[in-house]
């Protein structure tokens, strides 16, 4: 089922160059999708327009059917999060408790039930002893973990990931990347958007896109977009280590098909 649609969007921020343009994009729910692209290719750009926190400037977005405009944009916000590569950005409450809060009040949860939902996503994302701390006071990991919990409080559909892991150190990074796939595998249908510049990450996801001066060059599975080496070259890009890895043993005739578990790939070759 489609949950959103771009039809024809272009975009711009000061009226005379465009930063989209002609995007057309469908999401399918439970979708994990990647959005890669050099610097200033518009791939932040086009994740706030999926979510409505743009407006495009022609063309229409559509949510679960419904084109969305200024009047009904509560339908996607209220289904959507968005978590961001500067974590220190995203903070309104002044504990870590009331920064999850936050969200529910706007929800109206009775307050009676307020903690337990509180202490429920803390949990999920490993942070239930950080609950009285200042946000300001964590570290980089723990920081990403409080806005993943204010965000899945909310029962979303769509959580888009704008370089979420790009600032965090290497544990960091695998940390918060293992926390995603998790929350994914256990919301099925809970779509996923990663705009990233990991290509490793993006090779996991299920489908691609590939943006380049605000158009989309490639929107295809991840196998499929990484087979296009020359054209992602010229584009600035590169292919994922597993990729290149498999290139190798076939070109030097160690493996005849490819293969890319890394666990198994290993295997192959060690026989
Ligand atoms: P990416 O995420 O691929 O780096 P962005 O969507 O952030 O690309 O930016 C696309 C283009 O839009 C860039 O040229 C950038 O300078 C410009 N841009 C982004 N945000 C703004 C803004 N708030 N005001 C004006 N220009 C912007």
């Amino acid at each position: 089922m489609e949950i959103l649609k771009l039809n024809n969007v272009s975009y711009s921020y000061n009226k005379k160059d465009n930063v989209l343009t002609d995007v057309n994009l469908t999401i399918n729910a439970g979708e994990d999708i990647a959005i890669i692209g050099h610097n200033g290719s518009g791939k932040s750009t086009l994740g706030k327009l999926l979510i409505s926190l743009l407006k495009p400037k022609s063309g229409t977005l559509l949510f679960n059917g419904t084109v969305i405009d200024y009047k009904n944009d509560s339908l996607i916000r209220a289904k959507s999060g968005i978590v961001f590569q500067n974590p220190d950005n995203q903070f309104i409450g002044t504990t870590v408790r009331d920064d999850i809060a936050f969200g529910l009040e706007n929800k109206r949860v009775p307050h009676e039930q307020m903690d337990d939902v509180v202490k429920e996503y803390a949990s999920k994302v490993g942070i239930i002893n950080l609950l009285d701390k200042e946000p300001s006071t964590l570290s980089g990991g723990q920081k990403q973990r409080v806005a993943l919990a204010g965000i899945l409080a909310m029962l979303p559909d769509i959580i888009v990931f704008d370089e979420a892991l790009a600032m965090l150190d290497p544990k960091g990074k695998k940390e918060i990347s293992e926390l995603i796939n998790n929350i994914k595998k256990n919301n099925p249908s809970l779509t996923i958007i990663r705009i990233t510049h990991d290509l490793n990450e993006a090779f996991n996801s299920d489908k691609v896109v590939v943006l380049s001066k605000g158009k989309i060059i490639f929107n295809d599975t991840s196998i499929n977009v990484f087979k296009h080496e020359t054209e992602l070259k010229k584009l600035g890009l590169d292919i994922p280590f597993i990729v290149k890895l498999n290139q190798a043993l076939l070109s030097e005739g160690l493996i005849s098909e490819v293969d890319y578990n890394l666990h198994s790939l290993a295997k192959k070759i060690c026989k």
